[in-house]
């Protein structure tokens, strides 16, 4: 029968795009893996450039503090000659002294900051360098993956267009059938009938079904599954022994 015919046909196209789609899904894994340490590291170096652009902040305000009480001392120490008593003279020596003494602690914090400043710095640099050539190789190999993918989506493309050109002899209701029953049944949607029974599901059909398919004048579809059936003759009938 003519549509049976197409229907195999149809199968077999569906059945194609089905596997590419299905090799097309496992492309990207082959990058996973390079893709989890470009964003391991990728995440390694955002943080060092975080620490990193802290420091350079504590650093400058550090360093800030430092001038301003450098100032503060230098004019204070002007105006000591002006003072008149003894009194304010020596308020004044007390004051210079106190600013002197903050500017050592700031000094000794600065020094602190800039030994972390340079370990980080460093470190950020090392980062760097781990992340682009990651980054280098990630890049690459998506270029091998995306030219893969596309190759498989032309692949699919080629066969839709076989494939409405086939389901176009067909009758459209019989086609819609056929492809829910294509999804439903794991892609296979028609099947022989074999010794009276459905080769899709292994169920027994009844010899008045069995009977029918032998006529070949319609599509049966198998109580069971619903995959439709047709009639395979036996090896031996079929070779003529
Ligand atoms: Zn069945």
């Amino acid at each position: 029968m003519e549509q049976v015919k197409i229907l195999i046909d149809l199968q077999e196209i569906m059945s194609r795009a089905r596997a590419v789609e299905t090799e097309k899904r496992k492309v990207p894994l082959e990058v996973a893996d390079l893709k989890a340490l470009f964003e391991e590291r990728e995440a390694k170096f955002l943080s060092a450039q975080q620490e990193f652009e802290q420091l350079r902040k504590d650093r400058r305000e550090k360093e800030r503090d430092i001038e301003e009480e450098r100032e503060k001392v230098e004019r204070a120490k002007a105006k000591l000659m002006s003072i008149k008593t003894n009194k304010e003279y020596y308020a004044m020596l007390k004051e210079i002294e106190g600013t002197k003494r903050a500017n050592t602690q700031h000094e000794d914090e600065l020094l602190a900051i800039l030994a972390r400043y340079e370990e980080a710095e460093k470190r950020l640099a090392e980062f760097k360098a781990e992340v682009e050539e990651v980054g280098g190789r990630y890049r690459e190999r998506m270029v091998d993956v995306e030219a893969k993918m596309a190759s498989f989506d032309k692949d699919v493309f080629a066969l839709e267009a076989k494939k409405s050109d086939v389901a176009k002899r067909l009758d459209p209701g019989l086609a819609r059938r056929f492809e829910m029953i294509f999804d439903r049944r794991d892609g296979i949607a028609i099947v022989p009938a074999r010794n009276q029974s459905c080769t899709g599901c292994h169920m027994n059909i009844s010899p008045q079904l069995f009977n029918l398919l032998q006529r070949e004048d319609r599509i049966y579809t198998c109580p069971n599954c619903n995959r439709v059936l047709y009639y395979e003759a036996p090896a031996s009938e079929a070779t003529g022994e």
